[in-house]
């Protein structure tokens, strides 16, 4: 049985987006070693100087900002990653330069940041939960041309944004495309992450929550429990590995992997063998 013995993907307070900018590594450490963990990472969302096209609010996260949290507290027992949650906009561009990759033991690649990101990562007139599905995959493809360091390369949160019933014949039929997509991700050695907060609203307990969100945020999350054993047992059939990511900012979310996870780590029948390690870098 593949064991909730990681989490890959956690901001700290630098992470602007943080409602809590005291929550520091140290508090992701502290719950790591509590419940067990063995290998953690901090993955704060990052810019890279080196890349033009900076928004305000990524212009204050380059890798300067990022890099305040090092050197990173330890504990014994527990390997703790410097990473970083880069951002990827579509036309080859990835806002992390290649000559910083070796400065991170994991990069969390975003392919859908549709909703936070809207006018960045993709045109503004793209705003509905349809258009995202449609350009969730392609930005998949894409993404391939880039030439990263897979074997550390972790693609975060993809989803089932909650498409209108008509879209959804259409968006079934990428299954092949998806298929090969994966299997290509599957062949460079790169994880497929789990993503907690992305699984939160599958959980039927969560269906009234979900229904009070404005409908902007609805857009953005998934209910359809099936959709996604879909999306993501195609990537399990073509031999991806998978890890696990609270995407903590603060300490509301650390223990969402072993709350919202279990169920689809079950019906994919993941064991020890699919789980995903990064690479050491260099
Ligand atoms: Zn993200
Ligand atoms: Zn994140």
């Amino acid at each position: 049985m593949f064991k909730i013995d990681h989490d890959l993907h956690n901001h700290s307070g630098l992470s602007l987006c943080s409602a809590d900018h005291s929550f520091s590594a140290k508090h992701i450490l502290d719950h790591a070693a509590e419940v067990g963990y063995k290998m953690i990472a901090l993955t704060n969302h990052t810019w890279d100087g080196m890349i033009p096209g900076a928004t305000p609010y990524y212009q204050q996260q380059g890798l300067d900002h990022i890099k305040k949290a090092l050197p990173l507290p330890s504990h014994e027992g527990i390997e703790f990653l410097f990473g970083c949650e880069t951002e990827y906009c579509g036309g080859d561009r990835l806002a992390l330069h290649p000559s910083h990759y070796d400065d991170f033991d994991i990069i969390i690649v975003p392919t859908n940041h549709f909703s936070g990101q809207l006018g960045l990562v993709c045109p503004s007139e793209l705003d509905n939960a349809n258009d995202w599905m449609y350009l969730q995959i392609e930005r998949l493809e894409e993404l391939l041309r880039i030439d990263l360091p897979y074997e550390r390369v972790g693609i975060a949160h993809l989803q089932w944004f909650e498409a209108d019933k008509e879209h959804i014949p259409s968006i079934l039929a990428h299954e092949k495309r998806y298929y090969n997509v994966f299997k290509e991700y599957a062949n460079r050695g790169a994880g497929i992450e789990l993503n907690a907060s992305a699984f939160k609203y599958t959980d039927p307990d969560e269906r009234e929550a979900y229904e009070a969100l404005n409908p902007r945020k609805k857009y953005s999350q998934c209910v359809s429990y099936d959709k996604m054993l879909w999306l993501f047992s195609i990537a399990k059939d073509a031999g991806c590995k998978f890890y696990v990511g609270s995407d903590s900012h603060t300490s509301e979310r650390l223990d969402w992997p072993e709350k919202y996870l279990p169920r689809i780590i079950k019906d994919l029948g993941l064991t020890e063998k699919d789980k995903f390690v990064p690479c050491e870098r260099g």
